[in-house]
């Protein structure tokens, strides 16, 4: 048994509400400590063909059948069953992707919330009617495509879980879901407890694997009228490849480079934690992460200073010792990092965390860079790991030049006491979120989010992901 608590037998996927055995294994190791720990299904294209039947089955059967009402009732029987398991998911996700607990914990009730308000907002979507020709009445309905797909990455996968399969479900829909290969087990163990909590067979099917194979099957099937994928840009471009040869939508959410922008008036202690955690949190592997801090010149030795202080405390270790960054997802991910770091050899290092573990694990110290040019590779490429870049700046026009000196824009923040400069930069920020005097806004499931440039395109979170998992048909009566 894979999962015992939860009935997930090893290696089996789960199609039309029954787990079924898989040809083929993938080992999966713990990334603290290098370690397998057990296998999960190697998901096949027949794998994939059978769980787009079974979602079709599932909107064909019980599950196309329920109103609004009812579908979001399940759902948030799902969020509070979630909400029982926290502790449990939280040590299984910290097992497999090297999640700190405290994080992991995080990411669980996140996954919980995400339930409850796409289960709370079912019934909540409407059309609307248009003023038209006298003869007519016009109006809308909203519509869910149908069978769904999820490709999932490794960073987040309670949450990005939450977030697309969430509000797929709420709009009607039935999804396949392809986790990460280094990250299944949170979504294996979630779509037991949704099933037990009442979720139809077939509404919510899941085929674990590779990439190249069940991914690849998954975004190029037929049978998939809309795809959501979280990932790297280049296999988005290849998922938006294959969704046009389908002529389907699909939402991309792609990563970036995203700034901070401290100005002289800014209230350095209120800033100082957002700084650093939004760079180190997940160690670093998180797509919004605040890999650029911008600062001005006024400020700019207290900022550095100050940074580097709290970066030198930093504890590197195994998950399950829920210190401040755990391990890298992997060893292909550690030194695709290790090399960044390397990079800045031509750079002034501020300061450096330790790694205090003795396993064998995927660990980095995580590295401040400071004094950085603009124009260096660390300043623009998307690194994926615990770097952060501190770059100077004398006046406005430049930080937004700066800032927006990026081919992404997934998120930005501001940190200035200037009401007239908050509005402005909001504005002229090239990004899909901008936050003022804050990170993130403690990442509320209520905040639509997605990017701009090569972040991707489409929105998830809050209200705005129901509309990306629906399509709008206009009716149009004529009465004389
Ligand atoms: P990836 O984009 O290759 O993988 C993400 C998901 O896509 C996984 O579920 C994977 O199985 C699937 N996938 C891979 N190839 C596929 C294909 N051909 N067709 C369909 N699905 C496919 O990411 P990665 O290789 O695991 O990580 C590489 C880099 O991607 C990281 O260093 C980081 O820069 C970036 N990344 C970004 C995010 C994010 O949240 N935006 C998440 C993970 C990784």
């Amino acid at each position: 048994m894979l999962l015992k608590l939860f009935d997930v037998p090893r290696s089996h996927n789960l199609i039309g509400g029954v787990w079924v055995p898989a040809d083929a294994e993938v080992e999966v190791i713990n990334p603290s400590t290098n370690k397998p720990i057990t296998s999960i299904a190697r998901g096949s294209a027949n794998d994939i063909d059978a769980a787009v039947i079974a979602a079709q089955s599932a909107l064909a059967g019980e599950w196309g059948s329920m109103t609004a009402l009812e579908r979001g009732r399940i759902l948030i029987k799902v969020g509070v069953a979630v909400l029982n398991h926290v502790e449990d998911l939280a040590k299984i996700e910290a097992l497999d992707v090297g999640k700190p607990l405290t994080q992991a914990r995080a990411d669980a009730i996140a996954l919980a919330r995400y339930m409850e308000f796409y289960g709370g907002a079912a019934d909540k979507i409407t059309g609307e009617t248009i003023p038209y020709l006298d003869e007519y009445t016009v109006y809308t309905l909203r519509e869910p495509h149908g069978v769904t797909g999820h490709i999932v990455p490794w960073n987040y996968p309670m949450q990005i879980v939450g977030r697309s399969v969430g509000a797929a479900l709420a709009m009607g829909n039935a999804c396949v879901l392809k986790p990460a290969e280094e990250a299944c087990l949170t979504a294996l163990a979630f779509a037991a407890i949704a099933q037990k909590a009442g979720l139809p067979a077939g509404a919510l099917n899941v085929v674990t694997g590779l990439g190249s194979e069940a991914g690849a099957a998954l975004s190029s099937h037929p049978g998939i009228r809309h795809i959501s994928f979280t990932g790297s840009v280049s296999t988005g471009q290849l998922i938006q490849a294959a969704a046009a040869q389908n002529v389907v939508p699909v939402t991309l959410e792609l990563g970036g480079k995203s700034p901070q922008l401290v100005f002289d008036d800014a209230d350095l202690d209120r800033a100082l934690p957002f700084l650093v955690n939004a760079g180190i949190q997940n160690a670093g592997q998180t797509c919004s992460a605040s890999s650029r801090i911008l600062v001005q010149r006024g400020v700019y030795d207290a900022v550095c200073t100050r940074m580097a202080k709290a970066y030198s405390v930093l504890k590197v270790g195994p998950a399950m010792d829920d210190l401040a960054l755990g391990p890298l997802i992997s060893l292909r991910q550690k030194e695709i990092v290790t090399r960044f770091i390397d990079r800045g050899s031509d750079l002034k290092v501020a300061a450096q965390g330790n790694i205090v573990s003795q396993e064998d694990g995927f660990y980095v110290r995580p590295t401040l860079f400071r004094d950085v040019p603009a124009n260096h590779p660390l300043a623009h490429d998307e690194i994926f790991g615990p770097v952060q870049v501190i770059i100077p700046f004398d006046t406005e026009l430049e930080a937004i030049e700066i800032a927006n000196n990026t081919e992404y824009g997934l998120v930005a923040s501001i940190w200035t006491r200037d009401g007239g400069r908050q509005m402005r930069l909001a504005k002229k920020l090239k990004s899909g979120q901008v936050f003022i005097n804050n990170y993130g806004a403690g990442g509320g499931v209520e905040l639509p989010f997605g990017g701009v440039g090569k972040s991707g395109h489409g929105r998830e979170k809050g209200f705005e992901a129901l509309y990306g998992f629906s399509s709008l048909k206009t009716v149009a009566a004529w009465h004389g």
